[in-house]
């Protein structure tokens, strides 16, 4: 489902992506961990293009981008299409209830009829738990709730990839549990999902395949056993043993 080869990223002079390979397959769960400022998010970033990488290839749901030179518009809207990011801080639109926030994309960018982009918008508040608050706005809502709503925003686009940036850790930490339990039951069904987290029970018990990224490169990758449980690099051992 994703192929990435040599992804560079530089913002001025500060390089955040020094060289990047990866693939994930279908309906797989990938858990990028690392210290703060190794490149996580960029990462996550390049893979629906809110960052645009300098160089190296990116294969995305039978997409081939290749970074360097200038990108159609036409391939930068189809991958976004292929994307669902959910961020840290929701980023939810205030001043539309929460129905509305979940059908605006269906309905804008998709030109769904406004029905059907109801009816889906529903089945997917009864999924993350929230159908009894579709007239509710953000600010009436839990942070927990409001991250709900966001995946539930992110689906409704019907998304070949979810993306998550750290899509707990705005959160109290009594309204993590909602929001990693919606997560897993998406990874349950076959989701295709990338996810950046610290939270390492998630990762533990979630993911397919978890890499460990330190100074912009990838410095560990494999099932969660192998990098969490027993890594191997002194700088991955030293993050595991700082943060557990
Ligand atoms: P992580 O997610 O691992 O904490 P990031 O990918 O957010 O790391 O950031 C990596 C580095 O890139 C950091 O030094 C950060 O300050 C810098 N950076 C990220 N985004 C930008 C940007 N838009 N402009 C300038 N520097 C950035």
């Amino acid at each position: 489902m994703i192929e990435i080869r040599n992804l560079h990223k530089s913002f001025g002079s500060l390089q955040v992506l020094k060289g990047v390979d990866l693939t994930l397959e279908k309906g797989k769960v990938l858990v990028i961990i690392g210290p703060s400022g190794s490149g996580k998010t960029t990462l996550l970033r390049c893979l629906n293009l809110l960052e645009v990488p300098d160089q190296g290839t990116l294969e995305l749901g039978g997409l081939s981008l290749s970074f360097g030179s200038k990108l159609k518009k036409e391939s930068v809207l189809s991958l976004r299409q292929k994307t669902g990011m959910v961020f840290q801080s929701y980023n939810l639109f205030p001043h539309m209830t929460v129905m509305q926030n979940v059908m605006e994309g269906p309905v804008t960018v998709q030109k769904k009829d406004r029905a059907e982009a109801r009816g889906r918008a529903i089945e997917l508040l009864e999924k993350v738990g929230l159908a009894e608050k579709a007239d509710a706005y953000p600010h009436q809502l839990s942070g927990g709730q409001q991250q709900r709503v966001g995946i539930a925003r992110a689906m409704a686009m019907e998304p070949e990839v979810l993306l998550f940036d750290e899509p707990t850790s705005a959160l109290d930490p009594e309204l993590v549990g909602d929001v990693l339990k919606v997560m897993k039951q998406l990874a349950a069904e076959g989701r295709t999902m990338v996810v950046v987290t610290h939270e390492m029970k998630f990762a533990a018990d979630v993911a397919d395949k978890v890499i460990f990224m330190d100074g912009g490169y990838i410095v560990e990758e494999g099932p969660p056993q192998q990098v969490i449980g027993n890594p191997t690099s002194p700088r991955a051992v030293q993050f595991l043993k700082r943060i557990s």
